[in-house]
């Protein structure tokens, strides 16, 4: 790691990653919207005034997020490895699986638990949710995901490389959840690998229908869990089919 981070002033350092997440926000507003109005030129930008707040509230839990794991990373208590090597491609697959799993776990619980009301429906009261409705959650929510994302990183020393291609990669299939439209082509669920990985209609159908679909970059664990929507493969299509 630079030397200079060792020692970088924990002030400045705050607003490095409040403005680095203050680019992540944008940058999901901006790339989300670009890409709906490529594939359906009549989609409607509307954005509420609860949506900026609650997305700027997440922002700066996100910042606080990654001030603490800074603080934690300068005291020495998480560490990363950081060659150049196998391990880089290793660790992000298992942080991916490993996030993919107790995400999806603690998502399927929340749906059925009276945590539901008071917490996640904050999220799901977006039935065409847009990109922006990713930093749409209950502050318990963010919390919470941010807390589970430090636990795992405390307990297991990964490659930081790997932890960027991660975090890029969380944003990424948040942003293309919240699309409301499909920008995959339309034979990635005939190929067995591809199918595995997330589509935007995956995530579109879970906030259609909050009995289905609780993974967030992976299909694997809800097809281990039998909570695979039945007509995830004919809604991907009628939603291929719109667009043409
Ligand atoms: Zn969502
Ligand atoms: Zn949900």
């Amino acid at each position: 790691m630079p030397e200079f981070l060792h020692t970088l002033p924990p002030v400045l350092a705050f607003f490095i990653f409040l403005a680095e997440n203050m680019l992540i926000v944008s940058g999901v507003i901006g790339l989300g919207y670009f890409i709906q109005k490529r594939i359906d030129k009549n989609a409607v930008f509307f954005i509420s005034t609860k949506e900026y707040v609650t997305a700027f509230i997440t922002l700066f839990i996100n910042t606080w997020i990654t001030f603490a794991g800074f603080l934690l990373w300068q005291g020495g208590f998480i560490r990363f490895t950081t060659d150049f090597s196998f391990r880089i491609l290793l660790d992000f697959f298992i942080l991916l699986l490993v996030m993919d799993l107790v995400m999806y776990v603690l998502h399927l619980i929340i749906h059925h638990s009276v945590f539901y009301k008071p917490v996640h429906a904050f999220h799901h009261v977006y039935e065409k949710p847009s990109p922006i409705d990713l930093f749409v959650l209950s502050p318990f929510e963010a919390f919470a995901f941010g807390v589970l994302w430090l636990i795992l990183i405390f307990f297991y020393t990964c490659n930081i490389y790997a932890v960027i291609a991660y975090l890029v990669t969380n944003v990424v299939f948040g942003m293309l959840g919240h699309l409301s439209i499909e920008p995959f082509p339309r034979y990635w669920l005939r190929i067995p690998g591809l199918k595995l990985i997330c589509t935007s209609t995956f995530h579109y159908i879970h906030h259609q229908n909050g009995n289905y679909n609780f993974g967030f970059y992976t299909t694997i664990w809800d097809r281990i869990g039998n909570t695979l929507a039945p007509d995830y493969k004919e809604q991907f299509l009628k939603n291929k089919e719109k667009q043409t």
